[in-house]
């Protein structure tokens, strides 16, 4: 498995399979998006090819994004590509759920395993107000779909703007009274033209848990030893319950307690750059490389040597934020 020389494993890869979005989210880019021309993002070939080489190169762990990645043409044989390679052993997706109800029951056929999905209100003016273009009903059908098609379980991935959607953290939360999904608090992260926005209307995780717990009472941490109540690190979302509840309450807390030392990740933008921080600027454009002709082996080597030089963190204490590009150019 691929080691940085800070000795962390980087085998998980998230592969972005567009830029492009049917939404316009407020936390993650302007309303007037341009986006690259096809011909400069990964071909199905290219991109298969190169989900081949991380997974020689022992990536383990690979999840779909975007943009939207159901907006992606073919995206089911994409997945089915990606599940039958040697080496991969989980597959799943983030997508806006915007066109599960058609695309969850044959993705779960091609080999998809579990989806999460943005989710960031439960109120339906609320929702087109922070996604500018969505139908929430649309995205509850998703939601039902995917977990009919056995993509489960369901996670739920609400950013928290201020002035958007911070008092919607019991109703969402209280999802998971009967529900045996997990429903995540994340912290806006600033990225590229957008970060001024996201920098104001920031609402940290502490203030969440005390919203949750002016309403519930004291969450429960999801611990590994009941004698110690540290919540349990679910990938980068910090564990909590509601007390009696079926499912589970995650904490993104990128910003204020950013989980670097753990990372074990790099992301592959869908114009075939590896980056091996979200919040860095620096990138391999390994699809240049692809194109260019060059070896595989000299191909695998440069990637490597990237791998091992990934930055420690972020630099957002210090006021340091990757302007090179938003969220959904990289791949959330
Ligand atoms: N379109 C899909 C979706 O919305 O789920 C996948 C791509 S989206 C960029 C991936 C995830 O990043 C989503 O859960 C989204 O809410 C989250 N996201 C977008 N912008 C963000 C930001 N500025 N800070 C934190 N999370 C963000
Ligand atoms: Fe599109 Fe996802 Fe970004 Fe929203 S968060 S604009 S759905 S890529």
């Amino acid at each position: 498995m691929p080691e940085d020389r800070f000795g962390r494993s980087i085998h998980y890869l998230r592969i972005s399979l567009t830029d492009r979005c049917n939404l316009r989210c407020v936390y993650c880019m302007p309303e007037q998006m341009h986006f690259r021309p096809r011909a400069e993002l990964m071909q199905d070939e290219e991109l298969i090819a190169l989900t081949q080489m991380f997974a020689r190169l022992g990536f383990r762990k690979f999840r779909l994004t975007g943009g939207e990645p159901t907006a992606r043409e073919n995206v089911v044989e994409i997945v089915r590509a990606i599940a039958a390679t040697p080496g991969v052993r989980s597959l799943s997706m983030t997508t806006n759920g915007m066109l599960l109800e058609k695309l969850a029951e044959p993705l779960a056929r091609a080999g998809l395993e579990r989806v999460n999905v943005s989710l960031d209100t439960l109120d339906a003016q609320r929702f087109h107000r922070i996604t500018r273009w969505g139908a929430l009903e649309r995205v509850w059908a998703g939601v039902h779909a995917a977990e009919r098609a056995g993509l489960v379980p369901i996670k739920l991935n609400a950013v928290v703007v201020r002035g958007y959607n911070e008092d919607d953290l019991p109703g969402l939360a209280r999802l998971t009274l009967e529900n045996d999904w997990q429903v995540r608090f994340i912290e806006m992260m600033p990225l590229g033209s957008i970060r001024d926005f996201q920098q104001t209307q920031v609402v940290p995780t502490r203030e969440m848990i005390a919203r949750l717990e002016a309403a519930f009472g004291p969450l429960e941490p999801v611990s590994a030893r009941p004698e110690t109540p540290v919540p349990i690190l679910d990938g980068e979302a910090r564990l909590y319950r509601l007390p009696g509840a079926t499912g589970t309450l995650g904490f993104i807390a990128s910003v204020t307690q950013p989980f670097c030392a753990q990372c074990s990740r790099a992301r592959l933008t869908a114009d075939g750059r590896l980056r091996l921080c979200l919040l860095r600027e620096r990138d391999l454009d390994v699809l240049s490389l692809l194109r260019s002709g060059l070896a595989r082996p000299e191909i695998e080597a440069r990637v490597g040597e990237a791998i091992w030089h990934k930055p420690w963190g972020h630099g957002l204490a210090h006021n340091v934020v990757a302007a090179n590009r938003v969220m959904s150019e990289i791949g959330g």
